[in-house]
């Protein structure tokens, strides 16, 4: 495939180049954070770091981490390095109570993701004569309109679908001949699947390429979609704290995404004594953003386990290339697109009275993920009637959608019905192998 790039004299840079523009925004990065983020200030001389003590990439490793607790400490302005009337945007994540991370963007910072999702747009083959369909969900959530600014900059003509509706979907991609396609993957395997459904075969579909992110998936679902929806699918990478998707891209060799390390600098830490560790090492990956103004993250640890490489591309990229995440140093789940966390459902169950005696099963089923969650009834709620069981199941069921904002199958079952563990309780099985 000819190689188009967005920004060719940043995303081909040679290495010693592109070490002098981080280190010198890393210089006045953390100038800015140290002056206007008390919280961050505090870190700081807490460690002992001094402005001074950082003259380039090299120095990066003194610098205190950042946390979701700290983000939790900190909301919601606590980490806010720009006067909110500099500020034009939030974006948050799907999670509530307490783990909402709430994300603030100036102007200049939003023209920057765009960029970025520019850049992957570009890399997957898109130019000003394509037609962009973006149906991941325009809202708080980041990917509609990361993806939609990215379309915009090389002048696709965007289709801002949203997510869902997937009649009107297929109505639009059809009639206006979408020929790229943004959503979570499995969205597009649920399209590609609608379609087939409706009797369309690969070659009548207009599209030729997808970009597909924000949770995991494996090369199996990758081959899928590819085959079904017969275009090349791309994997994007981003999270909330560092803008949203456009992190990091794909490129047309399919063997892991370019990070967009003008703007974030990557690192891989032992995530338990929080050394740095060498290129080619599994371990956490963490971010510092080098040019946010509102909400500018110094070393945020994700908490995605990752590997990075600065292997020669065939594509001409130099960007340094992350693997697709091989899990979580944390608890979290992604189902259907949206966080989950065991200490949700907790919460739900001490709320509405239960104990905390639960099991969350999640499976993929047609590429679309179940959820259920079986929950054991208390001596006191304890009934044998049906109609009686079915109305808590719903009840409970709608607590927990109202928290998470997905819908589980909720199950009651009898006291004591769920194995108790020796050592830590068995709260999750998942069933997706998505690793
Ligand atoms: P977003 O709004 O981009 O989904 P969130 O902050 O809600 O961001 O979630 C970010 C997390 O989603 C990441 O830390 C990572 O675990 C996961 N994620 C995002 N993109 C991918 C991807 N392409 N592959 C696997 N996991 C991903
Ligand atoms: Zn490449």
């Amino acid at each position: 495939m000819e190689q188009n790039y967005y920004q060719k004299e940043i995303e081909t840079m040679s290495a010693e180049e592109m070490k002098k523009l981080q280190s010198e925004k890393l210089v006045k990065q953390v100038k800015h954070v140290y002056e206007n983020v008390p919280y961050y200030r505090n870190l700081m001389d807490e460690k002992g770091v001094k402005t001074d003590d950082i003259s380039g990439i090299e120095d990066l490793h003194k610098l205190p981490f950042i946390s979701n607790a700290d983000l939790r400490d900190a909301y919601p302005y606590g980490l806010l390095a720009k006067p909110l009337e500099d500020c034009v945007r939030i974006h948050s994540t799907s999670g509530t109570t307490g783990r909402r991370v709430v994300a603030f963007y100036t102007q200049n910072d939003v023209d920057l993701w765009e960029d970025c999702c520019a850049r992957a747009i570009t890399a997957a083959g898109g130019t000003k004569k394509d037609v962009c369909q973006v149906a991941y969900g325009y809202g708080l959530f980041t990917g509609g309109f990361g993806l939609n600014g990215g379309s915009h900059k090389i002048g696709c003509l965007t289709l801002p679908m949203s997510s869902g509706n997937t009649e009107r979907q297929i109505q639009f991609m059809t009639d206006m001949q979408a020929t790229i396609l943004c959503c979570t993957p499995s969205y597009a395997a649920y399209i590609g699947e609608s379609l087939k459904e409706q009797g369309y075969k690969p070659e009548d579909i207009p599209l030729k390429a997808g970009i597909f992110g924000a949770e995991p998936w494996t090369e199996e679902m990758r081959q899928g979609i590819e085959k079904t929806l017969g275009i090349k699918a791309y994997d994007i990478y981003g999270l909330t704290e560092t803008t949203g998707p456009g992190v990091a891209f794909e490129c047309s060799e399919q063997t892991g995404m370019h990070v967009n390390e003008d703007h974030f600098y990557a690192e891989i830490i032992d995530p338990d004594t929080g050394e740095v560790l060498p290129e080619g090492s599994k371990g956490e990956l963490v971010f510092t953003s080098l040019d946010k103004e509102a909400f500018p993250l110094l070393r945020y640890r994700t908490r995605d386990i990752c590997v990075l490489s600065r292997k020669k591309c065939s594509c001409g990229r130099t960007l340094v290339k992350m693997a697709k995440p091989m899990g979580r140093t944390d608890d979290m789940l992604i189902i259907r697109g949206v966080n989950v966390f065991p200490s949700q459902i907790e919460t739900v169950l001490l709320k509405e009275g239960y104990e905390p005696n639960y099991q969350i099963v999640v499976d993929r089923v047609n590429n679309n993920d179940t959820f259920e969650v079986n929950v054991e009834m208390t001596t006191e709620k304890f009934t044998d009637k049906l109609s009686d069981i079915i109305g808590m199941e719903k009840s409970l069921a709608n607590s927990m959608k109202i928290m998470l904002g997905i819908n589980p199958t909720v199950h009651l079952v009898p006291p004591k019905a769920i194995a108790r563990s020796e050592g830590k309780a068995v709260r999750v099985i998942d069933k997706r192998n998505l690793i």
